[in-house]
């Protein structure tokens, strides 16, 4: 039987930032996931930004750990190499009703700490973001609010976690955890059985289902669906900040921002659901957005969609974050209702989880030879010239550029599928250097990319899935 003194369970932003602190001490750690890529499920399907907790509820532990993380992304997005801008959000009233919200809101902000939240005229809006509905009365300013490659965050702190000795076992499902005298014993995965001491149950979607296998479901998980756009880096009509709506009780509402990438990204709805697993888009919940974003920013252009995607919110009921740990039940710790924060409140999470295990026994003891630092993979299209012609000249593959739409090169694509945890997948390909990601969403690269992973991984190009196991992409020898 393998052995460990921490599982974690799910590779997402939660698991893997938990993963990453507890890597800090002398301490096992494996990191368990039903998915063959890190990179979770809602942490991979988001609007990618780092919020300041400006309207969380506050007093809450959802406000405690997201104003508390906010701060910590200057440092850690350079430790780690990951893509990250703070360019701030605005929060225009359109109607004199939203108007006479915002000393309200920026109350709101002041209660949760967030106290550089300031109120702009609509002269000051309009110059900031010209392309802001004419209408606009004055609104707030959010100078923190960020944004983030969502997708190199997770991989960056499950890469550095597993430089500093976490062990990864992707692809594995849990399917039970056994418990003996009131303590946790081993967690039974579709790999085999794993003794250890520590159960973290960060499982998003699942994570009630993991609950039940220790008797501790006291709620239930409801899926929130969140569609979205994502529109071409050319689109005829942009804006500058993260421009959002004045938020409601169930939902931050639909907003319009660039993505890290100089995309722009407009959505998300949000719709409960039975399902965990039904990601589909809709013509009425894709139109909601259209007029809901219009009233914010009139000439936004949706017919320069190149790919719309939904996510789920592993939202809870009862809702709110919670986080447990249980007298009648040693070492189980559950996290629950990583709703629409969690992206942002990883890397608080991660700190909170340890320092709790700490005042419930655990004898954590510093590592003395942490490494704090992860370089990522240099993007060939971003370098001057001479360093083009350098990085050719060194690895010829540099020279081969695959995706045409972001210029990504060989080179690039090979790094990815073979760095520590690299990619098995076309989307992990696609994660990792953008391969895919522009206005011909891998018409033209995705073959090649099938055949760089085949030769890469010694298999067949039709052994390669798009993600998940079955989802092959071709079934026999095409004429490429
Ligand atoms: C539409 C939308 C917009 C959002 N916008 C933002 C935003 O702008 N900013 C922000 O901070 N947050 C945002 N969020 C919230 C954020 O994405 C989530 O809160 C966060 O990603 C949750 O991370 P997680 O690691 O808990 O869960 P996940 O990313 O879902 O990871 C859980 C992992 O557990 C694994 N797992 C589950 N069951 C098992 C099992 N039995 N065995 C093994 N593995 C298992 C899964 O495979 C998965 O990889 C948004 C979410 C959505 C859906």
């Amino acid at each position: 039987m393998l052995k460990t003194d921490v599982v974690v369970i799910g590779a997402g932003a939660v698991g893997c930032a938990i993963a990453r602190e507890l890597s800090k001490y002398k301490i096992n750690v494996t990191v368990v996931d039903k998915n063959e890529d890190v990179g979770g499920d809602a942490s991979k399907s988001n609007s990618a930004i780092i919020h300041t907790g400006y309207d969380a509820a506050p007093g809450t532990l959802e406000s405690q750990l997201v104003v508390a993380a906010n701060p910590m992304y200057d440092e850690i997005t350079k430790d780690l190499d990951v893509p990250f801008k703070r360019i701030g959000a605005i929060l225009p009233a359109i109607t004199d009703e939203q108007f006479e919200k915002l000393p309200e809101i920026k109350e709101k902000a002041f209660r949760n700490h967030v106290y550089d939240v300031e109120f702009k005229t609509k002269e000051e809006l309009l110059e900031m973001e010209p392309e802001l509905n004419p209408e606009v009365k004055g609104g707030l300013f959010i100078p923190r609010e960020s944004i983030i490659d969502p997708f190199i965050l997770v991989q960056a702190m499950a890469e550095n976690a597993n430089a500093n000795g976490v062990e990864f076992m992707l692809g594995t499902k849990v399917t039970d955890i056994k418990t003996e005298n009131g303590k946790i014993k081993s967690v039974v995965t579709t790999a085999g059985e794993i003794e250890t001491k520590y159960v973290i149950n960060s499982a998003g979607l699942y994570c009630d289902e993991i609950a039940e296998m220790v008797g501790k479901a006291e709620y239930k998980v409801v899926a929130r669906k969140g569609q979205f756009y994502i529109l071409d880096n050319k689109t005829s009509c942009q804006v500058n900040y993260i421009v959002l709506p004045i938020p409601t009780k169930v939902t931050k509402g639909k907003l319009m921002c660039p993505t890290i990438h100089g995309n722009m990204l407009v959505g998300p709805t949000a719709e409960d659901q039975e399902s965990k697993v039904d990601k589909s888009t809709s013509t009425e919940g894709l139109e909601s957005i259209a007029t809901d974003v219009r009233n914010l920013v009139p000439n936004v252009n949706l017919r320069d969609t190149i790919t719309q995607y939904s996510g789920l919110r592993p939202n809870r009921n009862p809702e709110g974050l919670n986080f447990d740990m249980y007298d009648d039940l040693e070492g189980y710790i559950n996290l629950s209702g990583v709703r629409s924060t969690g992206l942002t409140l990883s890397v608080a999470m991660g700190k909170y989880v340890v320092q709790q295990m700490m005042y419930h026994g655990a004898n954590l003891e510093f590592k003395d030879n942490f490494i704090s630092k992860r370089k990522g993979i240099i993007k060939f299209c971003e370098q001057p010239v001479e360093v083009q012609d350098a990085l050719i000249k060194e690895n010829p593959l540099y020279g081969n550029v695959i995706c045409r739409c972001e210029t990504i090169t060989e080179a690039e694509i090979v790094q990815a599928i073979n760095r520590p945890i690299g990619a098995k997948s076309v989307d992990a390909v696609k994660r990792r250097v953008r391969a895919g990601m522009g206005r011909c969403q891998g018409g033209f690269c995705g073959p090649k990319v099938i055949e760089i992973l085949a030769r890469e991984l010694n298999c067949a190009p039709e052994d390669i899935n798009k993600n998940n196991p079955g989802s092959y992409m071709v079934t026999g020898r095409s004429r490429v």
